[in-house]
């Protein structure tokens, strides 16, 4: 048998650090939003009881490392299972980009295997079993658009923007997230994003209003440490894209566009600028 699985990249529309916890984790608030951009996973049965991953993309671990194989492990251990899968992975989403490419490739591998060992998991369960991997991959489980509170794995839907454009911009430099949150000064912070605003905005399906909501705190020390996507942002917010924002640790920039002939524009505009860009829609 063979299980094809898509791993649609995310976005947070907003991004609050509230404190740092006891754990050494960062309690967060989180709107988060899927779009469709994604990578593809393959998961097919073999003769032997391996776990095994191949991949086009030369950027991302094969081996235990991968998340996809991680969640493979998981749930190998969890629940006893004797049997092998090889995973092939399309990677389309930019890595370490902050889209939750890794994350959604676990989401999607564990969707995948518990289709193809029949283990008759609920949502719920898997986003469980996804915590344990990693703060973003319950989100990328059953995605939508959510608030994700806790360290991100607390999870209330909420409804989808509006329809629109999303032009991602992938700067050509690696942001370690850890060292992202390492610079954040969370007792500091001057202005906090506000959760409760955009949700708001999406009940309201006002895509204005969602565009004056946008905020990320994780935005102050990107820009600091890497000044290029500060001038990336100001690039897209001057080719007139409706509303900008880092996604999560940066450094992809993205922006929100509700006409497609001027998320093309901003395209063309772009691409002198920035290498790696692509317009996709939202995620219902
Ligand atoms: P987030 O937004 O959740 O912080 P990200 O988009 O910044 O994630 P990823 O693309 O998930 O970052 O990659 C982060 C690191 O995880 C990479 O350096 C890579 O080596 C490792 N990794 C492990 N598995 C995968 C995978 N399946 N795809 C991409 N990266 C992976």
């Amino acid at each position: 048998m063979i299980i094809y699985e898509k791993a649609p990249a995310k976005i947070n529309l907003m991004l609050d650090v509230l404190h740092k916890r006891n754990d050494g984790f960062h309690e967060v608030e989180m709107v988060m939003t899927m779009v469709d951009l994604a990578d593809r996973l393959t998961l097919q049965e073999t003769e032997t009881n391996r776990i095994t991953l191949s991949s086009q993309s030369g950027y991302i671990p094969l081996d235990d490392k991968n998340l996809a194989v991680r969640a493979a492990r998981l749930l190998r251990q969890r629940f006893g299972i004797q049997r092998g899968v090889h995973m092939v992975l399309e990677k389309r989403i930019p890595v370490a980009a902050g889209l939750a490419g890794g994350s959604s490739d676990a989401a999607a591998a564990l969707r995948g295997l518990n289709r193809l060992w029949e283990l008759g998991l609920s949502i719920s369960e898997l986003e469980e079993l996804g915590a344990e991997l990693g703060s973003d991959v319950p989100f990328c489980v059953s995605g939508g658009t959510a608030l994700a509170t806790g360290r991100g794995e607390k999870l209330e839907k909420i409804p989808s923007p509006p329809h629109s454009w999303v032009i991602l911009a992938k700067p050509p430099i690696n942001v370690s997230t850890a060292d992202v949150y390492g610079n954040l000064k969370a007792a500091e912070i001057q202005q906090h994003p506000s959760a409760s605003a955009m949700q708001a905005a999406l009940e309201q399906g006002s895509f204005t209003d969602v565009c004056g909501t946008l905020g990320n705190v994780l935005e102050d020390v990107t820009l600091k440490l890497y000044p290029g996507v500060a001038r990336l942002k100001q690039v897209m917010e001057s080719l007139g894209a409706d509303g900008v924002l880092m996604s999560g640790s940066g450094p992809t920039v993205f922006g929100l566009v509700n006409k497609e002939e001027k998320a093309r524009r901003i395209c063309n505009g772009l691409r002198g600028f920035c290498e790696e860009v692509y317009a996709v829609r939202t995620l219902g």
